[in-house]
């Protein structure tokens, strides 16, 4: 079939790198200039594994450009996957998907349908097919679907190939039809609803996994306050198939481009309908305090950051990607600045982007070790496996005054007891060994 996919971010781009794997034909388009050249220069804008390779696989079947019109004019589908970032007030900002929607309208010179991918409140993708219809510049007919997507950065490659579920919101059994010939190479499990629903999965799916994550790091708190272990406590509840052990991890709270703003949008939504999603509500205040946990144990040690020398490991949201977006190290850093510290920082992929908000303020460093030399006191804010295999004794050896705060707690208290360090993490009893 021929695709085409306005968008070529996380979710565009993995999509139809791998919609080319199963044979089709794919016109990535993007409005950023800069990305189409380095996507026809055969390399990948952004870091997700897998993904580079599977371009070079298939470079045949996918061609990138910035000419919507040419891109749309013939497709049997397209897909909207632009982003939908966050508005002041919390709501979903849908500038993008209507302005990608205006011209697809004016583009489209066959019948085709329209898949909504990008993460849209309930009732988006009904005004997408109004404003369609009202602005057709052929007579064509056009349809459009809402098709959510579930992938998660680090892993989106593998979960796009091997996704759980294809959620199909359709109106019509024409549109299910034509879009079960897109994913059919697939052979994934088919959820075919109404439009509505369709978006509301998604929201309530994110949602769900917020609420999860502010659940455990609610009991972690609470696991430090009576001296239980939220390690042993996770694990006990996670063998429970009803519960589950995966977004069980305590840590400094949820990032990334979806669940800060998904929840909100969500919040948003059922206030605009005059109703208290009160569940989603205190994920949020949860994960609001939970970001800046580390700040308010360290000042247990040092009253102020002020000329202090401080390592920061770990700048991205999560491992696997080198998407700052909604990074619980932000808020942290610019707290540390503003109190004037002097960062040292590392991260193995998230530089790069750090450095287009802080090219100066922080000395960004090759190796875990030349970042934490010297240091006054060491924060962990992503749990990348280079981070977690690290030699804990060396955070003793290596600076100046041997104080830990980790954020995701990737080491064992076990280990980190004979290390000779002062090591705070998160629902898990502090260990002091520097005392005797
Ligand atoms: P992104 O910011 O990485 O990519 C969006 C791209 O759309 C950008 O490259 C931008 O230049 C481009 N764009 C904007 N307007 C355009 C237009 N008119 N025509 C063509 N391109 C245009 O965003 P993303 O992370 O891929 O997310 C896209 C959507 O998918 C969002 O709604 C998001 O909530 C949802 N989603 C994201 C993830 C994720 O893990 N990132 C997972 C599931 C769903």
């Amino acid at each position: 079939m021929k695709i085409s996919i306005a968008g070529a971010g996380y979710v565009g781009l993995v999509t139809g790198v791998c919609l080319a794997e199963i044979g089709h034909n794919v016109t990535c388009v993007d409005v950023d200039e800069k990305k189409i050249e380095i996507l026809k220069a055969g390399k990948s804008p952004i870091y997700e594994p897998g993904l580079e390779e599977l371009m070079i696989k298939n470079k045949e079947r996918l061609t990138y450009t910035t000419d919507y019109r040419s891109a749309y004019k013939n497709a049997d589908v397209i897909f909207i996957a632009v982003g939908t970032p966050e508005k002041k007030d919390g709501s979903a900002n849908l500038k993008y998907v209507y302005e990608a929607t205006r011209q697809i309208a004016e583009s489209i010179e066959k019948d085709c349908i329209v898949a909504v991918k990008s993460t849209v409140p309930v009732g988006t993708s009904d005004k997408v097919e109004k404003m369609l219809k009202e602005n057709l510049r052929h007579n064509v007919h056009v349809e459009v679907v809402s098709n959510p997507e579930f992938l998660s950065q680090g892993t989106a490659v593998r979960d796009t190939l091997k996704a759980h579920r294809i959620v199909l919101g359709v109106e019509s059994k024409h549109a299910e039809e034509v879009m079960r010939k897109v994913y059919d190479g697939f052979g994934q499990p088919y959820v075919i609803t109404d439009r509505k629903s369709a978006e509301m999965i998604k929201y309530a799916s994110n949602d769900f996994l917020a609420l999860k994550i502010s659940y455990i790091n609610e009991i972690a708190n609470l696991c430090e306050i009576v001296g239980a272990n939220i390690e042993d406590v996770a694990k006990g509840m996670g063998m429970d198939p009803r519960i589950g052990d995966k977004f069980l991890q305590a840590g400094i709270g949820y990032g990334g481009s979806c669940f800060p703003k998904d929840t909100k949008a969500l919040h948003w939504l059922a206030n605009f309908y005059d109703y208290e999603l009160k569940t989603i509500k205190a994920a949020i205040e949860v994960n609001e305090s939970q970001k800046i946990k580390l700040i308010k144990k360290a000042k247990k040690y040092y009253d102020s950051f002020n000329g202090l020398t401080v390592a920061v490991l770990g700048l991205t949201f999560k491992p696997g990607t080198d998407d700052l977006r909604e990074a619980p190290s932000l808020q942290n850093i610019s707290i540390l600045l503003e109190d004037g510290a002097n960062i040292k920082a590392w991260d193995p992929v998230g530089i790069e982007n750090y450095k287009k908000i802080y090219p100066n303020e922080i000395k960004y460093c090759n190796t875990i070790e030349e970042t934490i030399k010297d240091a006054d006191i060491c924060f962990i804010f992503t749990e990348w496996p280079q981070i977690k295999n690290f030699d804990v004794s060396l955070f003793a050896k290596l600076m100046k005054y041997p104080l830990v705060l980790d954020g995701r707690n990737c080491y064992d208290l076990e280990k980190v007891k004979k290390a000779g360090i002062i090591y705070e993490s998160i629902g898990r009893s502090t260990v002091n060994g520097l005392l005797k």
